[in-house]
């Protein structure tokens, strides 16, 4: 038997259409129209396929998209007068900053520059600190794509044993948080963790979020499980170039009771999390009912 295939395009598609609904909406009643600003400084190719998938997406959903393409030799100072100004700016209601940043820049003072209330991405310390304290918060993307489709999968997450592997700030911690917020029983492995096979199998929910390619065997996952793979790996088998994830497929899904792909699992949720951040930020900063 196989696991049942969780759909990160059909959810996503789904994701879009109801953001696109209630930008319509907010647009018909209270003539607003959300804006994101993305800010990409360099020419690291990966990001700029982001930024443009980002860009198209926006525009898609009704939308205004600003986006700001520095050169790689910018200055932070530059950087951080840029970001004063789309914090001030009423058209603009959320802002990302592409990472990674070249070498020169502090990413932390980048992003902790960005108005918490505009940082849809979720990484400026306060919305960490809020998220890690059960306030409301802007919820990082990925994950928060992660958690909707769990949800989505299980109804009720409450007292799930939950093993994130991985302990990084934009993916395994916010995941782990969100996990403990629907009262998951949550462990977080990473590099230094002592037999992981083990910790791994215990999991009714594994996250893998690693980045290295497939590196989690099938003979790791307990039988019936969901397994969330959140790694983007790019290899070359056969002479072709391929994208896996940070769970070896084929084995895992002989034994998850469900399980996302790579690519068309986590991938294109993070992109329809993050217009939907970019839309509860706007009614956010104009007083208006969030969108559930
Ligand atoms: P990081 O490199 O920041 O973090 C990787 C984590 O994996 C670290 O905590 C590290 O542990 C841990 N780790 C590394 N090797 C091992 C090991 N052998 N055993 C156990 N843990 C290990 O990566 P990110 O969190 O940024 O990204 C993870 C993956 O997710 C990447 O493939 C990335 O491309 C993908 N990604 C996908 C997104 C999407 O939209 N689908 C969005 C963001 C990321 P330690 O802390 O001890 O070093």
């Amino acid at each position: 038997m196989s696991a049942t295939i969780i759909d990160g395009k059909a959810f996503a598609a789904d994701v879009r259409g109801r953001v696109a609904e209630q930008v319509g909406r907010l647009n018909d009643a209270h003539g607003i129209t959300p804006g994101l600003a993305v800010v990409l400084v360099g020419e690291d190719p990966a990001s700029q396929v982001y930024v443009r998938n980002k860009g198209k997406q926006t525009v898609e959903t009704g939308m205004n998209s600003y986006e700001h393409k520095l050169p790689a030799e910018t200055g932070e100072a530059e950087l951080l007068a840029l970001i004063e100004r789309l914090n001030a700016d009423p058209e603009v209601h959320g802002i990302l900053v592409q990472l990674p940043l070249p070498d020169h820049m502090d990413s932390d003072l980048v992003i902790n520059a960005i108005d918490p209330a505009k940082d849809v991405d979720g990484f400026h310390i306060s919305n960490v600190g809020l998220l890690a304290t059960g306030q409301k918060a802007m919820v990082p993307c990925t994950p928060l794509g992660c958690l909707m489709m769990l949800r989505a999968h299980h109804g009720n997450l409450s007292g799930l044993n939950a093993v994130v592997v991985g302990r990084s700030n934009i993916v395994g911690k916010p995941m782990a948080q969100l996990l403990l917020r629907d009262s998951c029983t949550v462990t977080i492995a990473h590099s230094r963790t002592r037999d992981l096979a083990e910790v791994c199998r215990g999991a009714d929910i594994l996250v893998a979020a690693v980045g290295r390619p497939e590196m989690i065997p099938g003979d790791w996952v307990k039988p019936g499980a969901t397994v969330i793979d959140v790694g983007i790996n790019r290899i070359e088998r056969d002479g072709k170039r391929k994208l896996v994830g940070d769970v070896e497929f084929v084995g895992a899904n002989r034994i998850a009771g469900a399980i996302t792909p790579v690519p068309g699992g986590v991938g294109p949720m993070t992109i329809a999390c993050l217009l939907a951040n970019t839309l509860t930020a706007c009614c956010r900063a104009n007083g208006l009912p969030e969108p559930q």
